[in-house]
């Protein structure tokens, strides 16, 4: 149900707001954290260090210290026969209690009948005890409010929570029902019926995932196409004449994807390297593959700048060969004439932006698209260039490498090609982590880098200044930096800029004309500035793992060693070991790891825009059993669409991922 017709109180409604709920399924699916099982301790089982819970009677009088807004107030109780000193900071009314009377503490024993309290009660110890939920929260948003505003929405909604999966599948592994299983994720009556309610959130997570990709899959290779037919030999010339060797993962990934072309089936395969590991060649070996069997090609890039780098390479590198390549993104001057010569195909090779998949663009006889850094491509989009052939192959090419099995449960649908080691030669990048948010420590570093020649990006996390985003912007920097850095010439560069801007911006950093830039994370994909040698990161704990990483791969492009600056005001310990990983550790493979491991798979790997479902409670690390088991379960669904429960249930999923599915 929309939230709107639930009439919440304007407080309740701006709660909603900030914790992003907007139906009643959001609310509900707003799990817990963590949980506490509250029981009573007796002083005998008491352990240092660990939380109790007790219910004693006060033998002294709290006697309280105040210092500024603070307070720290301290009594002594009788329990078990023994005297325990309490200690509770800022609850400075507990004074009202006085001896004789009973409070119930719940807090950490500090050892030598000590115990700090966290917090205090005074009703009857039986009503605490029990499993206590704890939500993530946002500042001023009370653990009990989002208690409350869920157990309202559950007694509204519960109506809807109806059993979607096949009972089979219910049956076979002694599933908890849905309705059930949120009401006790969220009130937990024992400890048993907590773990199944988990057990049957986590297995419909993964089954509803598998599912949803089974549709995805089905509907991205539907179909046969016409095998493309080419001459190998013209392939192994322009190989040989690239100047360099491919490595042994790239010669298998262009083997693999031109076996592809030449079948009957559609490509459907994911091309994934490490930063710098040359996936750039694959996509042109592949794009003259096509060309050679008779067909235009394209390849997407994420952003306006890497299309227009990309032409760049390309046209250099096909030199006399006699194809001819164009380039197209929304803001150029002949945008139409460029449209022109692709509905007459004029065009061997086309570049460009999401632009290429307008609806006004109308492909001649489009054989292969190539999407480079495949986060950032969806469902929709692939669905939109389905429409623009009927020959057209299709390869994602992703810098955010992930293990293989993980890969091949993640992307079922796909097949995965993986470029592990990196040509030869490269100096890689060392990354420090600078815990001050400012260049002050390391200006002289930065200096003598370009006293030696070399060039500097600079990396700010906002565009404009903003109340509600509390980082660097990048005119700020700009105009912070401009004179410290001078005669240096320093050059601003964001998503705002005309395009023309932006083109000239590139072309003059790209001709050393321009050494220090200063920029968004526009430059954070496939940006090659081989001079470039040095990153500052303005608030790198704004970033992503992985996107840190594509951002310093950009340093480390040439025969120079790269240095990346991570600068933080952040003092939180978590952070800055997420951070610190980056420093210790330069293999993309891990770091996509660790990001998965720390923010789950939406981010990464774009699941959220691909039309996949999420997972809130699954954890693809931890559950294995429950993936196994969904896979295998998934695929007997799929496969036996006779049976009306499962047809149900795969309908639902249809309907579920449909408006991320049709365009
Ligand atoms: P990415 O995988 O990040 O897209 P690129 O394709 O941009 O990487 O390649 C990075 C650089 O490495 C390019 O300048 C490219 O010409 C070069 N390169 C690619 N393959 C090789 C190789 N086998 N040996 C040496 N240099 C290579
Ligand atoms: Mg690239």
């Amino acid at each position: 149900m929309d939230l709107k017709d639930l009439k919440l109180t304007p407080k309740r409604q701006e709660i909603c707001k900030r914790l992003g709920f907007n139906s009643s399924f959001d609310v509900l699916t707003y799990y817990p954290y963590k949980y506490d099982n509250y029981e009573i301790a007796r002083y005998k089982d008491f352990k240092v260090g660990e939380t109790v819970m007790f219910s004693a009677e006060l033998i002294t009088s709290p006697s309280t210290f105040r210092y500024g807004k603070r307070s720290t107030t301290r009594f002594k109780v009788l329990y078990d026969d023994e005297q325990l000193l309490i200690t509770i900071f800022n609850r400075p009314w507990i004074r009202n209690l006085g001896i004789n009377d009973y409070v119930v503490i719940i807090g950490k024993y500090d050892g030598n009948n000590k115990v700090t309290a966290l917090n205090y009660y005074t009703k009857d110890i039986e009503e605490l005890v029990g499993i206590v939920p704890t939500y993530s929260t946002k500042e001023g948003i009370g653990q009990n409010e989002i208690k409350k505003l869920i157990s309202l929405v559950y007694e509204k909604c519960s109506n809807e929570l109806v059993e979607h999966l096949p009972s089979e599948y219910v049956d076979a592994h002694n599933l908890i029902d849905y309705k059930s299983a949120i009401s006790n994720i969220h009130n937990p009556i024992s400890s048993v019926l907590l773990k199944k309610s988990l057990a049957r959130l986590k297995y419909e997570e993964f089954l509803n995932f598998y599912v949803a990709l089974n549709i995805l899959k089905g509907n991205a290779t539907e179909g046969i196409k016409q095998r493309k037919v080419f001459d190998r030999n013209k392939i192994n010339d322009f190989i040989n004449n690239l100047g360099f060797t491919l490595t042994a993962d790239q010669n298998k990934c262009i083997e693999d994807s031109l076996n592809d072309l030449a079948s009957d089936k559609i490509m459907y395969r994911l091309v994934q390297g490490e930063v710098g590991s040359g996936k750039t060649v694959v996509a042109e070996v592949m794009l003259y593959a096509n060309y050679l069997a008779g067909y235009e090609g394209c390849l997407m890039a994420p952003t306006e700048i890497l299309a227009k780098q990309h032409y760049e390479s390309f046209k250099k590198d096909f030199e006399g060969l006699g194809l001819k390549i164009g380039v197209l993104y929304s803001s150029m001057e002949n945008e139409n004439k460029v449209k022109k010569e692709i509905e007459n195909g004029e065009l061997d090779i086309i570049i460009g932006t999401h632009a290429l998949f307008s609806e006004d663009v109308n492909y001649h006889n489009l054989g292969l698209v190539i999407a480079d850094e495949q986060h950032r491509f969806g469902v929709k989009q692939r669905n939109a260039l389905k429409n623009k052939g009927n020959n057209t192959d299709f390869c994602l090419m992703s810098a955010t490498p992930i293990p293989r099995t993980l890969a091949s449960s993640l992307y079922g649908d796909m097949d995965i090609s993986t470029i592990e080691t990196l040509p030869s030669g490269r100096k890689g990048c060392k990354t420090y982590l600078i815990k001050k948010n400012s260049i002050v420590d390391i200006l002289d570093v930065v200096k003598n880098t370009l006293n030696e020649g070399r060039q500097i990006y600079i990396i700010a996390a906002a565009i404009e200044k903003s109340e509600n985003y509390n980082a660097k912007d990048v005119t700020g920097l700009y105009n912070a930096l401009l004179n410290e850095l001078s005669p240096y010439k320093v050059a601003l560069l964001h998503g705002k800029l005309t395009s023309q801007e932006k083109d000239d911006i590139m072309k003059d950093y790209n001709d050393n004309k321009i050494q220090v830039l200063i920029s968004t994370t526009v430059v954070e994909v496939g940006v090659n500035v081989k001079n470039a040698t040095m990153m500052i990161i303005y608030d790198a704990d704004k970033f992503g793992l992985s996107q840190l990483h594509q951002l310093r791969g950009r340093v480390q492009r040439g025969n120079y060693e790269g240095t990346c600056f991570l600068l933080t005001d952040n003092k939180d310990e978590a952070v800055i070991k997420r951070l610190d990983v980056l420093c210790k550790c330069n293999d993309g493979f891990k770091i996509s790891l660790e990001d998965l491991k720390l923010r789950g798979p939406g981010d990464i790997l774009g699941t959220r825009q691909s039309g996949l479902p999420t997972f809130i409670l699954g954890n693809l690390f931890e559950d294995g059993r429950f993936i196994e088991a969904a896979k295998v379960d998934a695929k007997k669904i799929c496969d036996n669409l006779i049976d009306e429960e499962n047809k149900k249930y795969y309908q639902y999923m249809m309907d579920n991922i449909k408006d991320k599915v049709i365009s």
